[in-house]
């Protein structure tokens, strides 16, 4: 019986990964579970799945959640501390699957407390993989990823020194064939609607301008030890092949599976077993065909800005990744347009000076000002034709 924590339990990977609790009864139990502010799901899966402890981040939900469950054998707490606190408490597998890099503290929390960790939260590592694979290394705690990419590389990687290439594939999101000037109108109803996976509405939009891929390159470079110029990324619209790996004598291995999380949640939950799915299977007779194209950095400009982010190296990822969340969430409530969300980036980016975070208060230094630049450029972007003076600019 493995006993999970799962911090970020109400969103999508979340229920991908309850939904595999549920049907194995016998081999997961859950001792914690957390939310952002929706108390309500976090007080139904607490009935559901009998967790010690839930963690809710919003101390004003606190109250509503401890009514919600008062008379039920399960302590209540809330807080950023109290997240933090939880993710250390003894457990065999804590899943990091909260959205952003608020997932930072209590995800290094349980590294540093030497539990294996199923990360899903790729800004987490984006901000602070050095910190992270550091404590890793130190305590013994696994990173197993969850992210399909990363997952997918995880099962085919043999020899680390034997390895010429590691290749992500990307579905190239809603707008893989629009023209760059039609994405300009483009809604945040349209950009969430994924045409593979189904996902959290940051990811989905990370998805739709390829920054996804870009956070992933510098996921893939933290969890796997490689050159920056050994990471590549393949456009591949049927999400079916999910990362590659070629070696130095010209073998390529990769990891093939539907388009469903749960296949790499099951893999990083059971490891180093394997537990059976219920997802639908491929048939390759009826795909007939798998598909592939290079990615356009120029109709998709964020991928690019993450290259060269992870080229740069220092805290140029912890820069990207704050920016990209504020730009993100000023999108999704309207108030940029789909093409300054790159152009926001840009900007702060080179706003912003280069460091090396030697520590976390160094890292929460650079992401709360990069944070505050990126909101000014947010509120340019909305008086004036922001995207379309850089890219004349
Ligand atoms: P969702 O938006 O569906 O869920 C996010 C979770 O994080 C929710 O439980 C949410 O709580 C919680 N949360 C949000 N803000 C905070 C906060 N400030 N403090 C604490 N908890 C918070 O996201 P996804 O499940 O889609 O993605 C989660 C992570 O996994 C992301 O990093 C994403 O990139 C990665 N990932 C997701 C995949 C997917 O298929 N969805 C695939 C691969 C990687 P509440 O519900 O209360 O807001």
């Amino acid at each position: 019986m493995k006993r999970l924590t799962i911090l970020g339990a109400t969103g999508s990977v979340g229920a991908s990964t309850l939904d595999l609790v549920a049907r194995n009864p016998d081999r997961f139990s859950v001792t914690a579970l957390t939310a952002g502010k929706d108390w309500r799901r976090l007080a139904e899966l607490a009935r559901t799945f009998r967790p010690d402890h839930v963690v809710i981040a919003d101390e004003a939900a606190f109250a509503d959640l401890a009514e919600a469950l008062a008379g039920e054998p399960v302590t209540v707490s809330a807080g950023a501390a109290a997240l933090a606190a939880v993710a250390r408490e003894p457990a065999d597998l804590v899943v990091a699957a909260i959205v952003g890099a608020a997932g930072l503290p209590p995800t290094l929390a349980a590294v540093e407390a030497g539990i294996p960790v199923a990360l899903a939260n790729k800004e987490a590592l984006v901000c602070a993989g050095s910190l992270m694979t550091a404590a890793a290394a130190r305590t013994g705690a696994a990173l197993l990823p969850i992210d399909s990419e990363h997952n997918a590389i995880f099962q085919v990687l043999e020899d680390r020194s034997r390895v010429s290439r590691i290749v992500l594939t990307a579905s190239g999101g809603p707008f893989r064939q629009m023209p760059r000037e039609a994405m300009a109108a483009v809604t945040p109803a349209q950009a969430v609607k994924h045409p593979t996976w189904s996902m959290g509405a940051k990811i989905s939009i990370d998805s739709a301008t390829l920054m996804n891929k870009g956070l992933e390159l510098i996921e893939a470079w933290h969890l796997f030890g490689v050159r920056p110029d050994q990471l590549g990324v393949l456009v591949h619209p049927q999400s079916l092949v999910h990362g590659l790996v070629e070696y130095v004598d010209g073998s390529v291995l990769a990891q093939l599976g539907p388009a469903d999380m749960r296949v790499p949640i099951a893999h990083a939950l059971a490891w180093p077993e394997r537990i059976a799915t219920p997802v639908e299977r491929l048939d390759l007779a009826k795909i007939g065909r798998l598909e592939f194209e290079e990615p356009d950095r120029e109709r998709f400009p964020a991928l690019a800005l993450a290259e060269a982010a992870l080229a740069q190296g220092q805290c140029r990822p912890c820069v990207l990744n704050a920016a990209n969340e504020v730009a993100v969430a000023a999108f999704l409530e309207g108030r940029i347009g789909f093409l300054e969300i790159a152009a926001v980036v840009a900007a702060t980016l080179e706003a912003m000076d280069s460091r090396c975070p030697e520590s976390l208060a160094d890292v929460f230094e650079t992401d709360a000002r990069a944070r505050a630049v990126a909101q000014q450029y947010v509120t340019r972007a909305k008086q004036s034709s922001f995207a379309g003076q850089r890219a004349a600019g």
